[in-house]
């Protein structure tokens, strides 16, 4: 068995809110291996619980119930030195870069204060190459950006900066909470080959968080699909896209074009907002209310996952039970 990078194991989130208590995420898996770096795509409607794994991995928040294990230690368990070794292993970049930037400062900033914080450099020079080098991944020159403020940045230009700044410490995950969802379709690409050139050439992983399913079929390494706080469906993304398995993947592929796999995948395919609110009480398959085929079964009763295709593809959905199918 190979050496894994991240382990999360039965993860629970619950968020207390008086008497309606939201199940954000409910016993959810996940494993990263050290060797070889992938992409693994979390995918779903907003209120699915993506950002809920992103801001566990981080240690933003604090599960429930359930362990997140880095290089098969547990994160929570760690010692001073530990905790801050996994904060540089583990690196962000999120959604709206503009957030985080001091409007105060310039770009020079946010990279000096990240090779002050990480004991980076020794000394100007060094920190200068580092600096560059950093840019240079992402397809940016210092001279061009170091001295502008973040509103004379575009937002492509922004997302990069914070791809760079992550790469800088060099991190063996990096998690990127819909880094593309606002910038347009061309810029969004050059992102997507940023993180695809980083797994490459420099072996970082990531856990990669996004509501559009084409970006994940361009990446092509694993994804999942959430569907409030559980997962529908997983597998190598191509696999999963093209014949999905469970009725909530289905509808939501159905309702799009069939991508060419020879032409690069430019659209994108929204997933609609979640509609009901989910509650603790809700015992059966979260899908039910919404399901085309729907068994008394499914109405009180969580289905695992069952192994629907190769390489991994697996669907919660008791269509692929044959006990359950052949009692239905
Ligand atoms: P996503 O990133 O997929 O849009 P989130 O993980 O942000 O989903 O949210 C999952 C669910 O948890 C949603 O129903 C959301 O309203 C709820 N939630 C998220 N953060 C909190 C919080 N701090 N307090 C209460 N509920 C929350
Ligand atoms: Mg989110």
């Amino acid at each position: 068995m190979s050496e894994t990078l991240l382990q999360i194991r039965n993860a629970t989130k619950v968020y207390k809110q008086g008497k309606n208590d939201v199940v954000a995420l409910q016993d959810f898996n996940l494993t990263i291996a050290k060797e070889p770096a992938s992409i693994v795509t979390i995918a779903g409607e907003s209120g699915s619980g993506k950002s809920t794994i992103a801001n566990l991995v981080l240690g933003f928040i604090e599960l429930t119930s359930g362990e997140i294990l880095f290089e098969g230690r547990d994160v929570s368990q760690g010692t001073a030195n530990e905790m801050r070794e996994y904060r540089r292993n583990v690196q962000a970049v999120f959604q709206d870069p503009f957030g985080v930037y001091n409007p105060y400062y310039r770009v020079q900033h946010v990279f000096d204060l990240v090779v002050k914080n990480f004991k980076m450099a020794n000394n100007k020079n060094q920190s200068r190459e580092m600096i560059e080098e950093a840019l240079n991944v992402v397809g940016l020159y210092g001279e061009d950006v170091l001295r502008k403020y973040p509103h004379q940045l575009s937002g492509g230009q922004r997302q990069r900066i914070m791809m760079a700044r992550a790469y800088m410490v060099k991190p063996k995950l990096i998690v990127a909470d819909e880094p593309v969802s606002m910038v347009d379709a061309s810029l969004r690409a050059s992102i997507l080959d940023v993180m695809m050139r980083l797994k490459e050439e420099s072996n970082i992983s990531f856990l990669y968080i996004t509501h559009d399913l084409s970006t994940a079929y361009q990446i092509g390494d694993k994804i999942m699909l959430l569907y409030q706080g559980t997962v529908s469906e997983t597998g190598v993304a191509t696999d999963v896209i093209d014949t999905p398995k469970h009725p909530y993947v289905q509808l939501l592929v159905d309702s799009v074009p069939k991508p060419d796999p020879n032409i690069r995948w430019e659209g994108e395919i929204i997933l609609p907002p979640e509609e009901e609110m989910r509650t603790t009480a809700k015992a059966g398959c979260r899908f039910y209310p919404r399901c085309p085929q729907r068994m008394d079964h499914c109405k009180n009763n969580l289905p695992p996952l069952y192994t629907v295709g190769d390489r991994g593809h697996e669907a919660s959905c008791y269509l692929y039970d044959e006990e359950v199918m052949a009692k239905a």
